[in-house]
Protein backbone atom coordinates (compact mmCIF):
# COMPACT_ATOMS: atom_id res chain seq x y z
CA UNK A 1 0.00 0.00 0.00
CA UNK A 2 1.51 3.52 -1.00
CA UNK A 3 2.30 5.75 1.85
CA UNK A 4 -0.17 7.94 2.10
CA UNK A 5 1.37 11.00 4.50
CA UNK A 6 -1.38 12.89 5.19
CA UNK A 7 -3.66 9.95 6.60
CA UNK A 8 -0.82 9.12 8.81
CA UNK A 9 -0.13 12.37 10.12
CA UNK A 10 -4.00 12.81 10.98
CA UNK A 11 -3.96 9.55 12.47
CA UNK A 12 -1.33 10.80 14.72
CA UNK A 13 -2.48 13.83 15.99
CA UNK A 14 -6.02 12.92 16.29
CA UNK A 15 -4.49 10.57 19.20
CA UNK A 16 -3.68 13.70 20.48
CA UNK A 17 -6.06 16.57 19.94
CA UNK A 18 -7.05 16.91 23.41
CA UNK A 19 -3.56 17.92 24.59
CA UNK A 20 -2.85 20.25 21.57
CA UNK A 21 -6.12 21.79 22.37
CA UNK A 22 -5.05 22.65 26.29
CA UNK A 23 -1.82 24.13 24.66
CA UNK A 24 -3.34 26.20 22.34
CA UNK A 25 -6.28 27.78 24.80
CA UNK A 26 -3.61 29.02 26.90
CA UNK A 27 -1.51 30.48 23.64
CA UNK A 28 1.41 27.72 23.98
CA UNK A 29 2.48 26.15 20.95
CA UNK A 30 3.06 22.21 21.19
CA UNK A 31 4.16 20.27 18.20
CA UNK A 32 5.64 16.84 18.00
CA UNK A 33 9.12 16.42 17.33
CA UNK A 34 11.80 13.62 16.65
CA UNK A 35 11.27 10.11 15.98
CA UNK A 36 8.02 10.22 15.66
CA UNK A 37 8.22 12.94 12.87
CA UNK A 38 11.16 11.41 10.71
CA UNK A 39 9.14 7.85 10.92
CA UNK A 40 6.10 9.49 9.51
CA UNK A 41 7.90 11.37 6.37
CA UNK A 42 9.94 8.26 5.87
CA UNK A 43 6.95 6.06 5.84
CA UNK A 44 8.41 3.59 7.57
CA UNK A 45 5.96 1.61 9.33
CA UNK A 46 5.10 3.56 12.63
CA UNK A 47 6.42 1.23 15.57
CA UNK A 48 3.48 -0.24 17.41
CA UNK A 49 5.01 1.29 20.81
CA UNK A 50 5.54 4.38 19.12
CA UNK A 51 7.03 6.91 21.62
CA UNK A 52 5.72 10.14 21.28
CA UNK A 53 8.28 12.89 21.74
CA UNK A 54 6.81 16.56 22.43
CA UNK A 55 8.04 20.01 22.41
CA UNK A 56 6.54 23.10 23.71
CA UNK A 57 7.03 26.76 23.88
CA UNK A 58 5.60 26.22 27.86
CA UNK A 59 8.13 26.37 30.55
CA UNK A 60 7.94 23.56 32.92
CA UNK A 61 5.71 25.31 35.53
CA UNK A 62 2.97 26.25 33.16
CA UNK A 63 3.09 22.57 31.60
CA UNK A 64 2.53 21.02 34.79
CA UNK A 65 0.10 24.39 35.36
CA UNK A 66 -1.89 23.04 32.03
CA UNK A 67 -1.77 19.49 32.90
CA UNK A 68 -3.18 19.94 36.54
CA UNK A 69 -5.85 22.56 35.27
CA UNK A 70 -6.95 19.42 33.13
CA UNK A 71 -6.43 16.78 36.13
CA UNK A 72 -4.11 14.42 34.31
CA UNK A 73 -1.55 13.17 35.82
CA UNK A 74 2.01 14.21 35.69
CA UNK A 75 5.70 13.58 36.55
CA UNK A 76 8.45 15.59 37.30
CA UNK A 77 11.87 13.82 36.90
CA UNK A 78 13.05 15.23 33.71
CA UNK A 79 11.67 18.88 35.43
CA UNK A 80 15.67 19.05 35.02
CA UNK A 81 15.83 19.09 31.43
CA UNK A 82 12.75 20.68 30.90
CA UNK A 83 10.33 17.88 30.66
CA UNK A 84 7.12 16.89 32.68
CA UNK A 85 5.50 14.04 31.70
CA UNK A 86 2.09 12.89 31.01
CA UNK A 87 -0.43 9.56 29.98
CA UNK A 88 -1.97 9.04 27.31
CA UNK A 89 -4.91 8.49 28.10
CA UNK A 90 -5.89 6.19 24.73
CA UNK A 91 -2.84 4.12 24.31
CA UNK A 92 -1.92 4.50 28.58
CA UNK A 93 2.15 5.35 27.31
CA UNK A 94 4.21 8.07 28.86
CA UNK A 95 4.34 11.08 26.78
CA UNK A 96 7.06 13.62 27.10
CA UNK A 97 6.60 17.56 26.92
CA UNK A 98 10.16 19.26 26.62
CA UNK A 99 10.27 23.20 27.12
CA UNK A 100 12.11 24.59 23.80
CA UNK A 101 15.86 24.71 24.39
CA UNK A 102 17.63 26.98 22.80
CA UNK A 103 20.59 25.83 20.65
CA UNK A 104 24.34 26.46 22.75
CA UNK A 105 26.36 24.32 20.69
CA UNK A 106 28.24 27.12 19.48
CA UNK A 107 29.54 28.19 23.79
CA UNK A 108 31.22 24.65 24.31
CA UNK A 109 34.44 24.41 25.79
CA UNK A 110 33.09 24.25 28.88
CA UNK A 111 30.24 22.32 30.46
CA UNK A 112 27.22 23.98 30.54
CA UNK A 113 26.18 23.94 34.63
CA UNK A 114 22.32 24.03 33.67
CA UNK A 115 19.91 23.72 31.01
CA UNK A 116 18.39 27.23 29.90
CA UNK A 117 14.98 27.61 27.94
CA UNK A 118 14.06 29.36 24.83
CA UNK A 119 10.89 30.18 23.21
CA UNK A 120 11.99 29.43 19.48
CA UNK A 121 11.26 26.18 18.15
CA UNK A 122 13.70 26.73 15.26
CA UNK A 123 16.64 27.16 17.93
CA UNK A 124 15.04 24.14 19.22
CA UNK A 125 15.28 22.30 16.24
CA UNK A 126 18.40 23.14 15.32
CA UNK A 127 20.21 21.88 18.86
CA UNK A 128 18.92 18.19 17.32
CA UNK A 129 21.38 15.43 16.59
CA UNK A 130 20.29 15.00 12.92
CA UNK A 131 18.70 17.09 10.38
CA UNK A 132 15.98 13.63 10.24
CA UNK A 133 15.08 14.11 13.76
CA UNK A 134 15.02 18.05 13.71
CA UNK A 135 11.49 18.17 11.87
CA UNK A 136 8.37 19.45 13.60
CA UNK A 137 4.52 18.43 13.27
CA UNK A 138 1.97 21.04 14.42
CA UNK A 139 -1.85 20.49 15.45
CA UNK A 140 -2.61 21.71 11.99
CA UNK A 141 -0.76 19.34 10.00
CA UNK A 142 2.31 21.15 8.60
CA UNK A 143 5.81 19.64 8.74
CA UNK A 144 8.34 21.90 9.87
CA UNK A 145 11.47 21.01 8.08
CA UNK A 146 13.99 23.99 8.48
CA UNK A 147 17.33 21.93 8.35
CA UNK A 148 16.60 19.54 4.89
CA UNK A 149 14.95 16.69 6.88
CA UNK A 150 12.84 15.48 4.38
CA UNK A 151 15.51 15.94 1.88
CA UNK A 152 18.17 14.14 4.12
CA UNK A 153 15.67 10.72 4.24
CA UNK A 154 15.20 10.87 0.32
CA UNK A 155 18.90 10.46 0.04
CA UNK A 156 19.31 8.20 2.80
CA UNK A 157 21.77 10.38 4.61
CA UNK A 158 22.66 11.21 8.37
CA UNK A 159 24.03 14.73 9.31
CA UNK A 160 23.94 17.45 11.74
CA UNK A 161 20.48 20.21 11.39
CA UNK A 162 22.77 22.35 8.86
CA UNK A 163 25.49 20.44 8.08
CA UNK A 164 28.87 21.68 7.73
CA UNK A 165 32.51 20.25 8.65
CA UNK A 166 32.61 23.24 11.48
CA UNK A 167 29.80 23.11 12.56
CA UNK A 168 29.21 18.94 12.59
CA UNK A 169 32.71 19.16 14.86
CA UNK A 170 30.85 21.36 17.47
CA UNK A 171 27.89 19.29 17.57
CA UNK A 172 29.73 16.51 18.13
CA UNK A 173 31.55 17.70 20.32
CA UNK A 174 29.61 19.18 22.60
CA UNK A 175 27.45 15.86 23.11
CA UNK A 176 29.98 13.25 21.70
CA UNK A 177 26.96 11.18 22.34
CA UNK A 178 25.86 12.08 18.90
CA UNK A 179 28.05 9.79 17.22
CA UNK A 180 26.77 6.60 18.95
CA UNK A 181 23.58 7.92 17.96
CA UNK A 182 24.54 8.37 14.63
CA UNK A 183 25.85 4.69 14.39
CA UNK A 184 22.27 3.41 15.51
CA UNK A 185 20.44 5.52 13.36
CA UNK A 186 22.91 3.84 10.64
CA UNK A 187 21.49 0.75 12.30
CA UNK A 188 18.09 1.37 12.16
CA UNK A 189 17.48 3.06 8.94
CA UNK A 190 20.15 1.75 6.84
CA UNK A 191 21.36 5.30 6.00
CA UNK A 192 24.88 6.61 5.35
CA UNK A 193 26.47 9.34 7.26
CA UNK A 194 27.75 12.45 5.13
CA UNK A 195 31.42 12.67 4.25
CA UNK A 196 31.34 15.33 6.69
CA UNK A 197 29.83 13.88 9.71
CA UNK A 198 32.53 10.96 9.52
CA UNK A 199 35.36 13.68 8.95
CA UNK A 200 34.04 15.35 12.23
CA UNK A 201 33.42 12.26 14.36
CA UNK A 202 36.65 10.48 13.42
CA UNK A 203 37.88 13.56 15.17
CA UNK A 204 35.32 13.68 18.08
CA UNK A 205 35.43 9.59 19.20
CA UNK A 206 37.87 10.10 21.93
CA UNK A 207 35.37 12.50 23.42
CA UNK A 208 33.38 9.76 24.09
CA UNK A 209 35.33 8.78 27.19
CA UNK A 210 33.82 12.13 28.71
CA UNK A 211 30.35 10.92 28.57
CA UNK A 212 28.56 8.63 31.12
CA UNK A 213 29.09 5.20 30.03
CA UNK A 214 25.24 4.25 30.84
CA UNK A 215 24.75 6.80 27.96
CA UNK A 216 26.78 4.35 25.82
CA UNK A 217 24.58 1.64 26.73
CA UNK A 218 21.14 2.64 25.94
CA UNK A 219 22.54 3.45 22.16
CA UNK A 220 24.51 0.12 21.98
CA UNK A 221 21.68 -2.16 22.89
CA UNK A 222 19.42 0.02 20.29
CA UNK A 223 22.08 -0.49 17.48
CA UNK A 224 22.46 -4.36 18.56
CA UNK A 225 18.57 -5.23 18.20
CA UNK A 226 18.45 -2.71 14.87
CA UNK A 227 17.50 -4.45 11.58
CA UNK A 228 21.77 -2.72 9.63
CA UNK A 229 23.77 -3.52 12.60
CA UNK A 230 26.65 -3.87 10.11
CA UNK A 231 26.39 -0.44 9.15
CA UNK A 232 26.07 0.80 12.11
CA UNK A 233 29.43 -1.24 13.42
CA UNK A 234 31.05 -0.57 10.41
CA UNK A 235 31.13 3.17 10.54
CA UNK A 236 31.92 2.85 13.99
CA UNK A 237 35.03 1.13 13.41
CA UNK A 238 35.92 3.26 10.49
CA UNK A 239 35.54 6.71 12.98
CA UNK A 240 37.63 4.99 15.55
CA UNK A 241 34.30 4.92 17.79
CA UNK A 242 34.48 1.40 18.06
CA UNK A 243 38.15 0.99 19.63
CA UNK A 244 36.72 3.61 22.22
CA UNK A 245 33.32 1.85 23.45
CA UNK A 246 33.76 -1.58 22.16
CA UNK A 247 37.04 -2.51 21.68
CA UNK A 248 35.72 -6.27 21.98
CA UNK A 249 34.21 -6.16 17.99
CA UNK A 250 37.33 -4.73 16.66
CA UNK A 251 38.60 -8.60 15.70
CA UNK A 252 34.93 -9.36 14.40
CA UNK A 253 35.04 -6.60 12.05
CA UNK A 254 38.29 -7.14 10.55
CA UNK A 255 37.44 -10.65 10.21
CA UNK A 256 36.56 -12.43 7.09
CA UNK A 257 33.71 -14.00 8.41
CA UNK A 258 31.91 -10.26 9.85
CA UNK A 259 29.09 -10.33 7.18
CA UNK A 260 28.40 -13.99 7.87
CA UNK A 261 28.44 -13.24 11.57
CA UNK A 262 26.25 -10.18 11.00
CA UNK A 263 23.81 -11.98 9.49
CA UNK A 264 23.84 -14.64 12.48
CA UNK A 265 23.21 -11.84 14.65
CA UNK A 266 20.22 -10.72 12.55
CA UNK A 267 18.20 -14.35 12.54
CA UNK A 268 18.73 -13.84 16.52
CA UNK A 269 15.79 -12.87 18.67
CA UNK A 270 15.40 -9.39 19.52
CA UNK A 271 14.14 -9.94 22.69
CA UNK A 272 16.16 -10.47 25.50
CA UNK A 273 18.08 -8.26 23.83
CA UNK A 274 21.57 -9.67 26.06
CA UNK A 275 20.65 -12.32 23.39
CA UNK A 276 22.67 -10.06 21.10
CA UNK A 277 25.55 -9.10 23.67
CA UNK A 278 25.60 -13.04 24.12
CA UNK A 279 26.40 -13.48 20.56
CA UNK A 280 28.95 -10.76 20.36
CA UNK A 281 31.23 -11.25 23.28
CA UNK A 282 31.22 -15.59 22.77
CA UNK A 283 31.93 -14.70 19.22
CA UNK A 284 34.47 -12.54 20.74
CA UNK A 285 36.25 -14.64 23.37
CA UNK A 286 36.20 -17.91 20.73
CA UNK A 287 37.95 -16.04 17.72
CA UNK A 288 40.72 -17.53 15.93
CA UNK A 289 39.36 -20.92 17.55
CA UNK A 290 36.84 -23.28 15.45
CA UNK A 291 33.80 -21.55 15.55
CA UNK A 292 31.79 -25.18 15.81
CA UNK A 293 33.85 -27.11 17.94
CA UNK A 294 33.80 -26.11 21.39
CA UNK A 295 37.04 -27.86 22.53
CA UNK A 296 39.12 -24.87 20.55
CA UNK A 297 37.41 -22.20 22.56
CA UNK A 298 38.34 -20.60 25.43
CA UNK A 299 37.27 -22.51 29.02
CA UNK A 300 34.28 -20.80 30.42
CA UNK A 301 36.29 -19.17 33.04
CA UNK A 302 38.02 -17.05 30.67
CA UNK A 303 34.75 -16.75 28.66
CA UNK A 304 33.29 -15.26 31.97
CA UNK A 305 36.30 -12.44 31.72
CA UNK A 306 34.78 -10.91 28.83
CA UNK A 307 31.72 -10.52 30.05
CA UNK A 308 32.79 -8.75 33.49
CA UNK A 309 35.21 -6.83 31.56
CA UNK A 310 32.26 -5.37 29.35
CA UNK A 311 29.18 -5.45 31.78
CA UNK A 312 31.73 -3.04 34.60
CA UNK A 313 32.29 -0.96 31.37
CA UNK A 314 28.92 -0.43 30.25
CA UNK A 315 27.13 -0.75 33.65
CA UNK A 316 25.28 -3.53 33.31
CA UNK A 317 22.32 -4.42 35.83
CA UNK A 318 23.41 -7.77 37.83
CA UNK A 319 20.64 -9.29 36.22
CA UNK A 320 22.04 -8.75 33.05
CA UNK A 321 25.21 -10.08 33.49
CA UNK A 322 23.73 -13.29 35.03
CA UNK A 323 22.13 -13.77 32.11
CA UNK A 324 24.90 -13.06 29.94
CA UNK A 325 27.19 -15.24 31.90
CA UNK A 326 24.82 -17.87 31.68
CA UNK A 327 24.51 -18.06 28.00
CA UNK A 328 28.09 -17.70 26.96
CA UNK A 329 28.86 -20.60 29.08
CA UNK A 330 27.35 -22.82 26.46
CA UNK A 331 29.38 -25.97 27.16
CA UNK A 332 29.13 -27.62 23.31
CA UNK A 333 28.95 -26.52 20.18
CA UNK A 334 27.60 -27.35 16.57
CA UNK A 335 30.70 -30.16 16.05
CA UNK A 336 29.79 -31.72 19.49
CA UNK A 337 25.96 -32.17 19.11
CA UNK A 338 26.43 -35.43 17.17
CA UNK A 339 28.06 -37.02 20.13
CA UNK A 340 26.11 -35.66 23.10
CA UNK A 341 24.62 -38.48 24.99
CA UNK A 342 21.40 -38.45 26.48
CA UNK A 343 22.93 -37.83 30.07
CA UNK A 344 25.33 -35.04 29.14
CA UNK A 345 21.73 -33.37 27.77
CA UNK A 346 19.75 -33.68 30.41
CA UNK A 347 22.56 -32.54 32.34
CA UNK A 348 22.53 -29.41 30.12
CA UNK A 349 19.02 -29.15 30.16
CA UNK A 350 18.45 -29.50 34.01
CA UNK A 351 21.54 -26.71 34.49
CA UNK A 352 20.57 -24.61 31.54
CA UNK A 353 17.05 -23.56 32.03
CA UNK A 354 15.03 -21.30 31.48
CA UNK A 355 17.51 -20.44 29.29
CA UNK A 356 17.78 -23.55 27.22
CA UNK A 357 15.84 -21.79 24.30
CA UNK A 358 18.56 -18.82 24.34
CA UNK A 359 21.54 -21.40 24.25
CA UNK A 360 20.07 -23.34 21.20
CA UNK A 361 19.16 -19.53 19.55
CA UNK A 362 23.62 -19.29 19.85
CA UNK A 363 24.16 -22.67 19.04
CA UNK A 364 22.05 -21.58 15.57
CA UNK A 365 24.34 -18.76 15.08
CA UNK A 366 27.57 -20.44 15.53
CA UNK A 367 26.36 -23.25 13.26
CA UNK A 368 25.15 -20.19 10.69
CA UNK A 369 29.32 -19.23 10.56
CA UNK A 370 30.07 -22.72 10.46
CA UNK A 371 27.84 -23.84 7.83
CA UNK A 372 26.84 -26.52 10.40
CA UNK A 373 23.40 -26.25 10.23
CA UNK A 374 22.79 -29.59 9.04
CA UNK A 375 23.41 -31.22 13.03
CA UNK A 376 20.62 -28.41 14.48
CA UNK A 377 17.13 -30.24 13.53
CA UNK A 378 18.43 -33.50 15.09
CA UNK A 379 19.53 -31.97 18.12
CA UNK A 380 16.10 -29.41 18.41
CA UNK A 381 14.25 -32.57 18.41
CA UNK A 382 16.02 -34.00 20.98
CA UNK A 383 15.79 -31.09 23.38
CA UNK A 384 11.93 -30.85 22.39
CA UNK A 385 11.49 -34.50 23.53
CA UNK A 386 12.99 -33.19 27.04
CA UNK A 387 10.27 -30.34 27.27
CA UNK A 388 6.96 -30.19 29.03
CA UNK A 389 6.21 -33.53 30.74
CA UNK A 390 9.08 -35.13 29.94
CA UNK A 391 11.54 -32.47 31.58
CA UNK A 392 14.68 -33.28 33.52
CA UNK A 393 14.56 -30.05 35.62
CA UNK A 394 13.57 -31.82 39.19
CA UNK A 395 9.54 -30.96 40.20
CA UNK A 396 9.61 -32.13 43.57
CA UNK A 397 6.25 -32.66 46.21
CA UNK A 398 5.44 -28.55 47.68
CA UNK A 399 7.42 -29.25 51.30
CA UNK A 400 9.05 -32.27 50.54
CA UNK A 401 12.74 -31.45 53.22
CA UNK A 402 9.82 -31.49 55.70
CA UNK A 403 8.23 -34.80 55.06
CA UNK A 404 11.62 -35.99 54.27
CA UNK A 405 12.92 -34.84 57.63
CA UNK A 406 9.64 -36.74 59.24
CA UNK A 407 9.97 -39.46 57.91
CA UNK A 408 13.29 -40.49 58.00
CA UNK A 409 13.86 -38.64 61.84
CA UNK A 410 16.58 -35.98 60.26
CA UNK A 411 17.13 -33.02 62.29
CA UNK A 412 17.43 -29.25 60.29
CA UNK A 413 21.11 -29.71 58.61
CA UNK A 414 23.42 -30.41 56.12
CA UNK A 415 21.83 -34.11 55.92
CA UNK A 416 18.53 -32.89 54.39
CA UNK A 417 20.43 -30.89 51.58
CA UNK A 418 22.38 -33.82 50.95
CA UNK A 419 19.08 -36.48 51.00
CA UNK A 420 16.75 -33.77 48.56
CA UNK A 421 19.96 -33.64 45.97
CA UNK A 422 20.25 -36.69 45.17
CA UNK A 423 16.74 -37.03 44.52
CA UNK A 424 17.34 -34.20 42.15
CA UNK A 425 19.77 -35.56 40.58
CA UNK A 426 18.63 -38.97 40.34
CA UNK A 427 15.26 -37.48 38.36
CA UNK A 428 17.90 -35.17 36.42
CA UNK A 429 19.86 -38.51 35.35
CA UNK A 430 16.58 -40.02 34.19
CA UNK A 431 16.91 -42.57 37.36
CA UNK A 432 13.69 -40.97 39.11
CA UNK A 433 10.92 -40.21 37.74
CA UNK A 434 9.94 -36.83 37.40
CA UNK A 435 7.26 -34.81 39.84
CA UNK A 436 6.75 -38.16 41.64
CA UNK A 437 5.44 -38.71 44.92
CA UNK A 438 6.85 -38.22 48.12
CA UNK A 439 6.35 -41.32 49.28
CA UNK A 440 8.16 -43.14 46.04
CA UNK A 441 11.22 -40.32 46.55
CA UNK A 442 11.43 -41.67 50.16
CA UNK A 443 11.20 -44.96 49.33
CA UNK A 444 14.02 -44.27 46.99
CA UNK A 445 16.36 -42.97 49.40
CA UNK A 446 15.40 -45.54 52.25
CA UNK A 447 16.19 -48.28 49.33
CA UNK A 448 19.35 -46.36 48.79
CA UNK A 449 20.43 -46.16 52.76
CA UNK A 450 19.80 -50.02 52.25
CA UNK A 451 22.07 -50.55 49.80
CA UNK A 452 24.90 -48.51 50.80
CA UNK A 453 25.02 -49.83 54.42
P1 LIG B 1 13.44 6.45 18.61
O1 LIG B 1 12.45 6.21 17.54
O2 LIG B 1 14.44 5.36 18.75
O3 LIG B 1 12.83 6.86 19.92
P2 LIG B 1 14.19 9.20 18.46
O4 LIG B 1 14.75 9.97 17.33
O5 LIG B 1 12.82 9.56 18.92
O6 LIG B 1 14.28 7.67 18.06
P3 LIG B 1 15.02 9.70 21.13
O7 LIG B 1 16.23 9.19 21.85
O8 LIG B 1 13.68 9.28 21.61
O9 LIG B 1 15.21 9.31 19.60
O10 LIG B 1 15.13 11.28 21.12
C1 LIG B 1 14.06 12.10 20.67
C2 LIG B 1 14.61 13.28 19.89
O11 LIG B 1 15.41 14.11 20.75
C3 LIG B 1 15.54 12.93 18.74
O12 LIG B 1 14.83 12.66 17.56
C4 LIG B 1 16.39 14.15 18.62
O13 LIG B 1 15.71 15.16 17.93
C5 LIG B 1 16.54 14.60 20.05
N1 LIG B 1 17.73 14.08 20.72
C6 LIG B 1 17.84 12.99 21.51
N2 LIG B 1 19.06 12.84 21.98
C7 LIG B 1 19.78 13.86 21.50
C8 LIG B 1 21.15 14.29 21.64
N3 LIG B 1 22.02 13.61 22.37
N4 LIG B 1 21.52 15.42 20.98
C9 LIG B 1 20.64 16.11 20.24
N5 LIG B 1 19.37 15.77 20.07
C10 LIG B 1 18.93 14.66 20.69
MG1 LIG C 1 11.85 8.76 20.61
Amino acid sequence: MPHDEAQAIQELLSSYAGLFGFFEAEGEELVIVGGAVRDLVAAAALPAKLDVDFATSALPEKTIDILKKRKLRFFTTGIRFGTISTIHAASGRMLELTTYRPDESYTVGSRKPEVTFGTSLEADLIRRDLSINAMALRSDGTIVDLFGGREAIAARKLEVPGGGLERTRIILRDDPLRILRIARFAARLDYRATEETTTAATECAPWLQTISHERWKAELDKLLVAPHPAAGLRWLQETGALREVLPEALPLLESDGFDRWCEALQQLPTEPHHLRWSWLLLSAAIAGGAVADATSWPDAAVRQQTVALLADRLKWSNEERLVVSELIALPFGPAQLEGLSELELRRWVARTEPRVIDQCALLTALAQMSGTTAAMDPFFARVEALSGDATPVPALPAGFGKVLMTALGLQPGPAVGQAVDAVKQAIIDGRLPNRGSAEDYLAWLRNRADTDA
